[in-house]
């Protein structure tokens, strides 16, 4: 043990979450104080869902909801610093909007990530954690197990506080072995190199009705201007992001609270009164820029935009020529067959299951009736008394801490909350407050 690497945190993930904490981390000076962390990612580089970067897409949240404003506005890691350094401060102030492209915002994340990268590893795998214990059988520490592969070698190092963020992975309904069949997070990646002629008159068959669906419609619109998309979805038509000031406000750092105090029904129904707010949906200006697109073309005669309202999705078989992809008609009540050069599922993403990284502490963890570990305020897992170490999850926590745990709207009230709790700041939790509906 003695050889193996201490440090005081580890994060696992280097996305916009771990970021946010090691960004905070580092702005109040903790490093200096003698306080050790280590944020290792799985990825070669600090990337953030580059095969989703089509130009001109904008941020889904305000510029205001960086990675640290909310938590300190005079911080030096702020997304208006980051403009004020790229001398653009004024320039963007000219565009009259609180929300910059993703582009910028990826461009943003690097630079805050080049001022933190002393704190990362990349290209290093966390496969396992074990318990370390005492004479007494107490874990007084954490040995996370990780593949370097840049070494081909396995390390470890150890720790008392361990903060998961692995973020998700897409959803694809089965395995398909053709470069054709994609899920939007390749978008970027794979549709270019597979369809290289702009010129092309491909068909893309789009699964999906949320976001990215929408992203990747107006994407293939745009650069292939003599494709036919077919845009198919489940839902009787395509409903716009409800982002509504009200609404917004329970994505503040503020509703977590009065949310964590709630029952399970009354969770359940915030989450079923707030699905418009996140998911399935597609930002209206996006919605409003196809339809636009679409109505000019008609003028030209033009109509290769076709939605398909009512088609679930059931499989695609591809072969030499073309992608067939089985879907049920609801309207028509029977199964359909469309043909495509291409298919794009549009399926969204599931939260990579985190739990085999903790197998080995699983006896240690308290869990549900319902299987699920007990996830305190702050965001750590609950343990039984023998447990010395703390683990944190974020990004996983929409059921207890709300709807906004999955977004980046709150990720400086997040990382906060971690890292008092790792430094011994009390946080203040208060009573369930009415406040919450209004
Ligand atoms: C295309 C797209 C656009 C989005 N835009 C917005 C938006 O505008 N506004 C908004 O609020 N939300 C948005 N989201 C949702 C969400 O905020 C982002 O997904 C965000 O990236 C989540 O950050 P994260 O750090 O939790 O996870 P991630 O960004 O997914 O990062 C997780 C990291 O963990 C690493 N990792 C995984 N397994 C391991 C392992 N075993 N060992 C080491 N490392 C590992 C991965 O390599 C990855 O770098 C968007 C999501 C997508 C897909």
């Amino acid at each position: 043990m003695k050889d193996i690497k201490n440090v005081n945190v580890l994060g696992v993930g280097l996305g916009p979450s771990n970021l946010s904490l090691a960004s905070i981390i580092q702005d109040r000076g903790l490093i200096s104080q003698n306080f050790s962390c280590l944020f290792i990612d799985s990825k070669e580089k600090f990337e953030w869902h580059t095969g989703m970067l089509i130009p001109g897409m904008s941020l889904q949240v305000p510029f205001f909801r960086d990675l640290i404003t909310t938590h300190n506005p005079k911080s030096q890691f702020t997304f208006l610093n980051y403009l004020k350094a790229q001398n653009r401060l004024d320039q963007f102030i000219n565009l009259r909007t609180f929300y910059p492209t993703r582009t910028e915002f990826y461009d943003y994340l690097k630079w805050v990530y080049e001022q933190i990268k002393h704190l990362t590893e990349f290209g290093c795998e966390v496969l396992d954690i074990e318990p370390v214990f005492d004479n007494n059988k107490n874990i007084i520490k954490l040995k996370v197990n990780y593949l370097d592969h840049k070494m081909d070698t396995k390390f470890s190092v150890l720790t008392n506080n361990i903060i998961l963020s692995i973020g998700a992975e897409p959803n694809i309904p089965n395995k398909y072995n053709d470069q054709r069949i994609l899920h939007t997070a390749n978008l970027l990646t794979k549709v270019p190199v597979n369809f290289p002629e702009k010129d092309g008159k491909y068909s893309f068959v789009v699964v999906g009705s949320g976001q990215s669906a929408g992203e990747s419609v107006f994407y293939l619109m745009q650069n292939y201007p003599n494709s036919k998309i077919s845009w198919c979805f489940r839902n009787v038509t395509l409903h716009s992001t409800d982002n509504s000031p009200l609404v917004n406000k329970l994505y503040h750092g503020n509703s977590i609270d009065p949310f964590y105090n709630l029952n399970n029904l009354e969770r359940k129904k915030v989450h079923e009164d707030l699905q418009n707010s996140n998911y399935s949906v597609v930002d209206v200006e996006l919605l409003n820029d196809i339809f636009k697109m679409q109505y000019l073309e008609s003028l030209d005669g033009k109509n290769r935009l076709q939605l398909c309202p009512r088609y679930d999705f059931k499989e695609a078989t591809p072969n030499q020529k073309y992608i067939a992809t089985k879907f049920f008609d609801h309207i028509l009540g029977k199964s359909i067959t469309k043909k495509s050069d291409s298919l794009i599922l549009a399926t969204g993403y599931n939260k990579q299951k985190y739990t085999h990284l903790l197998k080995q502490l699983d006896g240690y963890l308290i869990k549900t009736t319902d299987n699920e570990y007990v996830i305190n305020r702050n965001y750590s897992i609950q343990t039984n008394q023998k447990l010395k170490a703390n683990i944190y999850l974020q990004g996983y926590c929409e059921k207890t801490h709300g709807p906004s745990d999955s977004t980046l709207a709150i990720l400086p009230h997040r990382s906060n909350i971690i890292l008092n709790s790792i430094i011994g700041i009390k946080n203040t939790v208060k009573k369930p407050v009415k406040q919450f509906y209004m």
